[in-house]
């Protein structure tokens, strides 16, 4: 088949090259010159792992393509999918000015039969407004090309991406239309051999699922959170409560990790984006509500504990950062509790010693305004005269990191450790002063 998609980052681009993969002939578009040249020049603008082999073997074979030129683009594809951000907007809402100037941008152009993809996040009611913006376009300029508009929201996890599109747990296709829901069943084929897993259903179903998986996702982690701060007040370990409660099959074992918040490009803004639905719908969404101000607490528990331990006034401290991404296996800073912790020690004075194995070159952009940061080629790097290590990513080259140098390197052995990564016993036998979640501080 001949597939667009509009907009060439994390979703674009992992959905255009496993599309690719499948056979199909792939033109992907963005806006952004520079990552369009990154890509035509052999290079893959993200981290993804594994992406960069298929994105080539795709080009190589001549079924994947890049482009900035929209024309170009709206023609090549039957099956259009916009995979453009939407950030949040100033009152929580997702801002739908990509989602709409691409689809306005198609309605300008088409001339043939198309299908138009929301593969964005978007809020219930957003394809009637995708729906809307082309038939206006088509409209002004008197064509009558026809089209049908689904929704097609992705639930690829950053760091897995192409395994998560290869392999999914399911496809939603909203589609109120028959010859679009098979042209998708047909796209999807591939991917669901094994056993069906696309899921058909209307398309505002399609698109509040997408909303209410992330809120579930974000629910779990503050619930832990939240029961990790109670756990450390009343003496017990979180970490034996959440295999004690991970056992039972209705809870799962998934998801259940306390830490120093979530970020990222999805959860924080698609709470955000659905508790703002609930409010233009006159429904007060109180649990998500929680979810976002247990979060927003979280994001300082680390640097709480610093406090606690080093005093209000950090002039004159230093501390190693292991781990700047939002979470292990991506470049991704948006939204990372990294940048809030760094902050936060910063402006009390704190020198930071930062260390990220794949995400320095985008943290080195968000943090420039920063003169307290510095980077580090390696971990180890970070350690000398640092007050504390503190974990704010839990990358596994950081599982079993060499304690006799962090001892040896720290002005003094304290470890505060942001995703409970090591044992309270093994660190109190190696003499390491330990600051956990929900696990307490071993001396
Ligand atoms: P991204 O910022 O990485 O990529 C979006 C791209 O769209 C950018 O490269 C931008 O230049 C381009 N763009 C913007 N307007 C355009 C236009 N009119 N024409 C062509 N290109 C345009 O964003 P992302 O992380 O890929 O997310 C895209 C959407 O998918 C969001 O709605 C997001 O919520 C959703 N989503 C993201 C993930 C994820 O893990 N990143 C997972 C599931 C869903």
């Amino acid at each position: 088949m001949k597939v667009t998609t509009i907009g060439t980052g994390y979703v674009g681009l992992v959905t255009g090259a496993c599309l690719a993969e499948m056979g199909n002939h792939v033109v992907c578009l963005d806006v952004n010159p520079e990552k369009i040249r990154v890509l035509n020049e052999g290079g893959i603008p993200i981290h993804e792992p594994g992406l960069d082999s298929v994105v080539a073997r795709n080009v190589a074979a001549g079924r994947l393509q890049f482009t900035t030129d929209v024309d170009a683009a709206v023609n090549h594809g039957t099956i259009l999918f916009i995979a453009v951000g939407t950030p949040p907007g100033e009152d929580g809402s997702a801002d739908l000015q990509y989602v709409l100037a691409a689809a306005r941008s198609i309605g300008q152009r088409m001339t043939d039969y198309k299908v138009i993809v929301d593969k964005s996040t978007v809020p219930v009611g957003t394809a009637e407004k995708v729906n809307a913006a082309i038939r206006e376009e088509l409209d002004k300029r008197g064509a009558t090309a026809t089209y049908s508009v689904v929704s097609n929201p992705e639930f690829l996890k950053e760091g897995a991406a192409v395994d998560d599109f290869m392999k999914p747990d399911r496809i939603v296709v909203g589609s109120d239309d028959e010859q679009a829901t098979l042209m998708m069943r047909a796209l999807y084929a591939p991917f669901t051999r094994s056993h069906d897993r696309l899921m058909v259903m209307d398309v505002k179903s399609a698109e509040f699922t997408k909303y209410a998986a992330n809120a579930m996702l974000a629910t779990r982690i503050s619930f832990m959170n939240e029961l990790a701060l109670l756990a450390e007040k009343v003496g017990a370990d979180i970490e034996l409560v959440r295999r004690g409660i991970g056992s039972d099959p209705r809870i799962g074992y998934q998801f259940l990790y306390a830490g120093a918040g979530y970020g990222g490009s999805c959860f924080p803004k698609d709470v955000k984006a659905l508790v703002r639905t609930g409010r233009e719908y006159g429904q007060d969404l109180k649990v998500l509500n929680a979810v976002e101000d247990a979060n927003d607490r979280q994001k300082l528990v680390l640097v709480d504990k610093v406090v606690a331990r080093f005093g209000e006034d950090l002039a004159g401290k230093r501390f190693a950062v292991w781990g700047l991404a939002f979470k292990p296996n991506t470049d991704d800073m948006r939204e990372a509790p990294s940048l809030t912790i760094i902050e936060e020690l910063t402006r009390r004075g704190a020198a930071i010693a930062a260390y990220d194995p794949v995400a320095m070159s985008e943290a080195s952009k968000v943090l420039s305004a920063n003169p307290g940061v510095s980077f580090c080629e390696r971990a180890e790097h970070a350690l000398p005269d640092a007050d504390a290590l503190v974990i704010v990513t839990e990358w596994k080259e950081f599982r079993t990191p060499d304690f006799d140098r962090i001892k040896a390197e720290l002005k003094q052995p304290v470890v505060f450790d942001g995703r409970n990564l090591y044992e309270p016993t093994l660190m109190k036998a190696l003499g390491i002063e330990h600051h956990a979640i929900g696990r307490g501080t071993t001396t």
